[in-house]
């Protein structure tokens, strides 16, 4: 697992590393928290992306835009949101149903330790691949990595062939987020430096300019590329046909 500087308290408070712990315990690589707040800089950029069409035939995410950019328009009284991340090689072919699994794992683990009023009784609040979540934009918040210029998060040691999921939390946690990666959906690339593998290797140029050209992306038409993660450098001990 990533790891975390942050000692585990002794008495149980809803500390990040104490949330922390119980993610390893259900078996994620990573894990981090972000305060919630309205993704103002992600609803200008998205807004401005699906304007221009580049969302393809992704319909779906021209809709619930709210509850897309403000997760307590998703789940009322929403403080927190935990951010797990599964790599692909702990996650076999479904992984949908791993991660998920394992978010139901820690979400019980959590009742347990802090009590059931931790997560919302009336409203979904464990996410994986869900549209209405901007996941990436929440690894990024919980400080779990940063946005490379193949539009995947990079995740410091794990890069970015990992499956995020996420549990909204109705309560705050004490602490801070992982570490000082501060990145805007706008900054993409940015910390890549003059890298441009994925730009290269991409077959299509789906990759341009900064912009990820849905319609023109195998992954998102025939399911079945991994080019631009493939050569990635953040990759290297990993790689998947
Ligand atoms: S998944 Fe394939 S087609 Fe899509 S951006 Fe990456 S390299 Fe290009
Ligand atoms: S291949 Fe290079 S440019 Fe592309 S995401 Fe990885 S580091 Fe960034």
């Amino acid at each position: 697992m990533y790891k975390v500087d942050i000692p585990i308290s002794k008495d149980l408070k809803l500390t990040l590393g104490n949330i922390c712990k119980l993610a390893q315990e259900v078996g994620f690589d990573a894990c981090g928290v972000a305060p919630v707040r309205r993704l103002d800089d992600d609803a200008q950029f998205m807004d401005n992306w699906i304007a221009q069409g580049l969302h393809g035939e992704m319909e779906y995410l021209a809709r619930n835009c709210d509850k897309r950019y403000d997760p307590t328009a998703l789940v009322p009284g929403a403080q927190t949101v935990v951010v797990c991340l599964l790599s692909f090689e702990h996650s076999g072919r479904d992984y949908h149903r791993k991660v998920k699994s394992m978010l139901y794992a820690l979400e019980a683990k959590l009742k347990e330790t802090f009590g059931e009023d931790i997560v919302s009784a009336t409203h979904q609040h464990i996410f994986c691949d869900s549209a209405p979540m901007l996941e990436r934009r929440w690894c990024v918040e919980a400080g779990l990595g940063w946005i490379g210029k193949n539009h995947q998060l990079i995740h410091p040691t794990l890069g970015s062939l990992v499956h995020p999921g996420e549990i909204v939390l109705n309560k705050a946690v004490i602490g801070n987020r992982l570490s000082g990666i501060e990145s805007q959906e706008s900054d993409i690339g940015q910390q890549c430096t003059d890298c441009h593998l994925c730009l290269d290797a991409c077959p299509t140029g789906a990759l341009r300019n900064n912009v990820w050209d849905a319609r023109e992306c195998i992954a998102y038409t025939t399911h079945h590329c991994l080019e631009c993660q493939n050569v990635c450098p953040h990759n290297k001990q990993l790689r998947y046909e």
